[in-house]
């Protein structure tokens, strides 16, 4: 499986792989407006497919894009896709939305100027005993003042491929990027949490990061299985002292960590029972 495996819905049809869709003079691969949203088809379920496909939605209009498509349609559209696939495969679903046709100082909400396409990939998920080393990145989230940081827009990716970049070349898995205060903000594609004494710990969302679906998930989950989640300012200190941490994202949903800069940690049981208790929602 790859980048480019089937399927691709736009315009209405449904194509194999990657088609050449975006001439080299559209405004998104030009000045970067694009937004898009991940998330899971796995086991049969789609968990809060409807808030991922609301999210993209409100991401173009974060951006000044129109959206085109209603979110039940897409919901639906999602469906039909991953009908395309066999049911033991586990798919990576991505609806994206552009602005194609706009000058260069704006974005017009023109929606004849707004694209929208749906990327389905044969992607699987990590093992359920998966576990990953995590370092701080030098580099930090920007405010909502300096970009549209609610929105999961393109053009703020770069930045985190940047810090992964730099966390693999010094061996590590994933990077912890702070905010412009130097808070712990998240990791480059994901949540993240901290356990302590058998209570919770996350940053509060605070107009620097993704306040993740799946985050806000898993706090639920926890909360109503007795657990104290605390969100709150956090320090990068408090991390290095932590019993257990795990991060949370559509992607592999619940992933603790194995290693904090040099330290080793044992994967933990609140990293475990929030991984079964997502499971046990999705197939609810
Ligand atoms: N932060 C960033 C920067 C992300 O790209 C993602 C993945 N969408 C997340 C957090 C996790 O968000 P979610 O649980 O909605 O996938």
């Amino acid at each position: 499986s790859g980048w480019s495996d089937t399927w691709t819905w736009i315009d209405g049809k449904w194509h194999d792989g990657n088609p050449p869709i975006m001439g080299p003079r559209t405004h998104a691969s030009w000045l970067g407006s694009s937004v898009f949203d991940g998330a899971r088809f796995f086991e049969g379920v789609m968990p809060d497919i409807d808030q991922h496909c609301k999210r993209v939605n409100d991401s173009a209009i974060a951006l000044g894009i129109r959206p085109t498509m209603e979110v039940g349609e897409m919901v639906e559209l999602t469906r039909e896709g991953c009908a395309r696939f066999r049911s033991d495969q586990q798919i990576y679903v991505k609806p994206m939305y552009w602005a194609e046709r706009d000058g260069p100082g704006i974005i017009t909400g023109d929606p004849e100027s707004t694209r929208f396409c749906l990327c389905l990939f044969d992607a699987p998920m990590a093992p359920a005993d998966a576990a990953m080393s995590i370092t701080l990145s030098p580099y930090r989230r920007p405010t909502m003042e300096c970009m549209p940081v609610n929105a999961k827009a393109g053009c703020l990716y770069p930045n985190n491929a940047r810090a992964m970049l730099e966390a693999k070349n010094r061996g590590f898995d994933n990077a912890l990027v702070r905010d412009m205060l130097g808070n712990v903000a998240e990791l480059t594609s994901a949540n993240i949490f901290m356990a302590k004494d058998g209570n919770v710990h996350t940053p509060a969302p605070n107009g620097t990061f993704l306040n993740g679906i799946t985050r806000q998930r898993v706090i639920r989950l926890l909360k109503d299985a007795g657990y104290d989640v605390f969100e709150r300012t956090m320090e990068y200190g408090e991390f290095l002292e932590a019993d257990e941490i795990f991060s949370t994202g559509n992607y592999n949903k619940v992933t603790p960590v194995k290693r904090i800069e040099e330290r080793d940690l044992q994967p933990g049981p609140i990293a475990a029972r929030a991984r079964d208790l997502y499971w046990d929602f999705a197939h609810a």
